[in-house]
C-alpha cells in the first residue's frame, strides 16, 4: 500500500485529519471531486473581495484549543456577526437583543422588554415540543411572526411545528444592547480567506482534485490503509436503506459597480414572500477593504436560495429530526462494520456541525486514531 490513508474530502474535517496523520509522521492522500479545496469553506477572490463561494461562514468558537489550532493556519480579524432582519422593509438588530425589542414594542427598559416576553410566552405551557413553541417561549410571538417564522420555513422548507426546537436554540436572546450574533470568546475572518487558510493545513499533503471517489473507489481504496471519509453517509452505501434529507443552498452572485449596496455583511429576509432567505454582501467580512487596507470601489453580493436536496446537489444541511435520525442510526450500524473507514464531518456524521465544532471532532478522531 502507498498510503496509511485515503482522506476523501478536501473540507475542514478532511484538512485537520490530513494535516494531524502527516505530523503523526503518517503518508496521505487527500482527493475531492471539486476543483478547489476547501470544501463549503471555500472562498474565491474577485477584483480583491474574497467571495464565500458556498455560503457565509464566520468562525466562532468557545474553545481556546480550536482557536490555537486554526491561528496556526491563518490570521484572524476583528470581524463580528450581527446580521440585519428586513421583514417587508422594517429592519431589526439580530440577534433578538435589546435593540430588537425597542424596535418590536418601543420598550426602552430591559424590564419593560423582559415583561413583554414573559406575557407573550404564556402561551406556551410545559416543555416546547418544537421550533415554533421553542421560538414563543424564548421571545414571544410578535417576533416569532416577524423575524423566525418566514425565514426558518424558507431555509428548512418545512413549517415550525415540524422542526426540532434545538434549531433555534442556536440564537442567543440578550436582554442587552448587544448585537454579537455570536455567544462566542473568539470570533473572526482568516485574513485573506478560507482557502488559503486550508492550503495551509494541506501544506506538503499530496492532493487531487477532480477525483470522484465513488467512480475509482476500488483502485482508490487499494492505494490505502484506511480511509477517512467526509461526504455523505447514504451515499457511501449507495442510498441502500433509503435517502438521508438535506437542505442544499443557491447562490445567485452579482459584481455590482458601486461599493456599497447593503451596508452589511449578512442580510436576513423573513418575510415569507422575498424568495431569498437573505443576502450576502462578502467585502465587509474584511471591512471593504482589500489586502493592502484600500476601500475596494465595487461590490459583490449572492442572494441566497434555499431547497430541498435532490440528487446532483450539494448538500448543506442535514435535517436532524426525528425521522432522519432514524435512518441515520441504520446507517451508523453499516458504517460500524466498515471498519477500515472513519466516517467524519458535517456530511459523514449527519450532524449541522458548526466550523469549530468539525475541527473539534476531528481533532478527537486524530487522538484516538494517530497516537
Ligand atoms: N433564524 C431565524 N431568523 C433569522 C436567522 C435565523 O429564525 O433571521 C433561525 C432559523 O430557524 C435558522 C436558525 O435560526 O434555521 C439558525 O440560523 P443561522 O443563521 O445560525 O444558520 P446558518 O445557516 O448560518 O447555519
Amino acid at each position: 500500500m502507498k498510503y496509511d490513508y485515503l482522506i476523501v474530502g478536501a473540507g475542514l474535517y478532511g484538512a485537520v485529519f490530513a494535516h494531524e496523520a502527516k505530523k503523526a509522521g503518517k503518508s496521505v492522500l487527500v482527493i475531492d471531486k471539486r476543483p478547489n479545496i476547501a470544501g463549503n469553506v471555500y472562498t474565491k477572490e474577485v477584483e480583491g473581495i474574497n467571495v464565500h463561494v458556498y455560503g457565509a461562514h464566520i468562525f466562532h468558537t468557545n474553545s481556546k484549543t480550536v482557536w490555537d489550532y486554526v491561528t496556526q493556519f491563518a490570521e484572524f480579524n476583528r470581524f463580528t456577526n450581527s446580521p440585519v432582519a428586513n421583514y417587508k422593509g422594517e429592519l431589526y438588530s439580530l440577534p433578538f437583543n435589546m435593540y430588537t425589542f425597542n424596535k418590536m414594542w418601543g420598550v426602552v427598559t430591559p424590564e419593560e422588554a423582559s415583561a413583554k416576553i414573559s406575557e407573550q410566552r404564556k402561551e406556551i405551557t410545559g416543555e416546547p415540543q418544537n421550533l415554533e413553541e421553542q421560538a414563543i417561549s424564548l421571545v414571544g410571538r410578535d417576533i416569532y411572526e416577524k423575524l423566525i417564522k418566514g425565514y426558518t420555513e424558507k431555509q428548512w422548507g418545512r413549517d415550525c411545528k415540524d422542526l426540532p426546537a434545538f434549531i433555534i436554540k442556536r440564537l442567543p436572546v440578550r436582554l442587552t444592547f448587544d448585537n454579537n450574533y455570536f455567544n462566542a470568546l473568539y470570533q473572526g475572518i482568516p485574513t485573506g480567506g478560507y482557502t488559503s487558510m486550508v492550503a495551509n493545513m494541506l501544506e506538503g499533503i499530496e492532493v487531487r482534485l477532480n477525483t470522484d471517489y465513488f467512480a475509482n473507489k476500488k483502485e482508490l481504496d487499494a492505494l490505502a490503509e484506511k480511509v477517512v471519509y467526509t461526504g455523505a453517509i447514504d451515499a457511501y452505501f449507495d442510498f441502500r436503506l433509503g435517502t438521508l434529507e438535506y437542505r442544499s443552498v443557491r447562490f445567485e452572485t452579482e459584481l455590482l459597480d458601486i461599493p456599497n449596496f447593503q451596508g452589511n455583511a449578512a442580510v436576513n429576509y423573513t418575510d415569507r414572500e422575498t424568495p431569498w432567505t437573505r443576502i450576502i454582501e462578502h467585502k465587509w467580512f474584511e471591512f471593504g477593504k482589500d489586502k493592502n487596507g484600500t476601500d475596494l470601489p465595487k461590490t459583490v453580493i449572492s442572494r441566497e436560495y434555499s431547497s430541498e436536496w435532490k440528487a446532483g446537489d450539494e448538500p448543506y444541511y442535514p435535517v436532524n429530526d426525528e425521522k432522519n435520525g432514524a435512518l441515520y442510526a441504520k446507517y451508523r450500524e453499516l458504517a460500524k462494520k466498515e471498519t477500515n473507514v472513519i466516517f467524519g464531518g458535517r456530511l459523514g456524521e449527519y450532524k449541522y456541525y458548526d466550523m469549530d465544532a468539525v475541527i473539534a471532532v476531528a481533532l478527537e478522531m486524530c487522538q484516538k486514531e494517530l497516537s
